[in-house]
């Protein structure tokens, strides 16, 4: 089976879901779809994550987060609507998280909300069980992932039924509500494969994979086809955007391949990163911008100006 994670581009608004589901549809290898929050859907756009840390934020300061939240609220009726869902019945589920933000149920929880609604709203569109993630994914206090999660989850989907399951979130030993880093939905689509023992994990962005040069750089750069683990980790090291070794730490563990693919051009290969690979010559060019170098040049550093002019004295 195939594990997807779909980013909050691939779910940014009802379009993009309609090509999660065809993208869905095209392998019946693919039962479990982990989701990020929606994201922007153009330049300028919100990212719902940031609206829900600014309404947690709004909560702190004792500000009723209404006004924000009526964003997100219509983002996700707008999406159900556009699925043909009854969106009236995410009514009391919005309601609830309104009202727990304003009651000062803290920034995670604030955060996880928006995968939690895109996981129901898609569950409920493709007809897939939803899979709570608070129920099984077990969040140490240092963000490490507890090993009683994989028990849990693998048999959760032992049955082989079909899976959407949020991502980003998890709880605490404790049972509170916990989330990854920014960007955390990619090690929760790298913990449902390796609980689901996937002989693949796709992660669908709004990219055909990791070029081998900075596209916005580089015009007409190259799709790398294949890469290893490795040579993730080197060049997310010298500053190219793609995965945090941890991010895929569980993928690497259990040596699952990761197949990065573009939602909006679904019959690209994409990046295939395994432990192996067959390719020996280099494979991308890297940089970090941002950076400054002072140099300090100064005559005489390291004597004091009498030694050079002592008729001074
Ligand atoms: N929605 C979260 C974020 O914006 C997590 C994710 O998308 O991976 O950081």
């Amino acid at each position: 089976m195939i594990v997807c994670k779909f980013g909050g581009s691939s779910v940014a608004d009802d379009k993009q879901i309609r090509k999660v589901k065809a993208i869905l549809d095209a392998d019946k290898r693919r039962t479990i779809a982990v989701v990020s929050a929606p994201g922007r859907r153009s330049t300028g756009d919100d990212k719902i994550t940031d609206l829900l840390y600014e309404c947690n934020r709004l909560a702190q300061q004792n500000r009723s987060c209404r006004p924000v939240f009526e964003k997100i609220s219509d983002r996700y009726l707008s999406i159900a609507k556009g699925l043909k869902l009854d969106e009236g019945r995410l009514i009391p589920a919005l309601d609830e998280i309104r009202q727990g933000i304003d009651a000062g149920r803290g920034t995670d929880y604030a955060a996880s909300r928006g995968e939690y609604l895109s996981g129901l709203i898609i569950a409920a569109y493709l007809g897939w069980e939803f899979v709570d993630p608070a129920d099984y994914i077990v969040i140490n206090s240092d963000g490490t992932v507890s090993p009683i999660t994989y028990e849990r989850l693998s048999v959760r989907f032992a049955d082989g039924g079909r899976y959407v399951i949020p991502g980003f979130y998890g709880s605490t030993p404790e049972g509170v509500i916990k989330t990854f880093s920014r960007g955390g939905s990619d090690i929760s689509g790298a913990i449902a494969s390796r609980a689901a023992k996937a002989e693949l994990y796709e992660n669908w962005t709004d990219v055909s994979g990791i070029y081998a040069a900075d596209p916005r750089i580089v015009k007409n750069a190259r799709v790398i086809s294949e890469l290893t683990y490795k040579q993730v980790r080197e060049l997310s090291d010298v500053g190219a955007s793609v995965f945090h070794e941890e991010a895929i730490a569980p993928v690497i563990e259990a040596q699952i391949p990761i197949n990065i693919r573009n939602t909006n051009e679904p019959d690209a290969p994409g990046t295939m990163i395994r432990a192996e690979s067959s390719s020996r010559s280099l494979i991308g060019i890297s940089g970090k911008g941002g950076f400054s170098r002072i140099k300090i040049r100064k005559l005489m550093m390291f004597r004091s100006p009498s030694e050079f002019f002592p008729f001074r004295h």
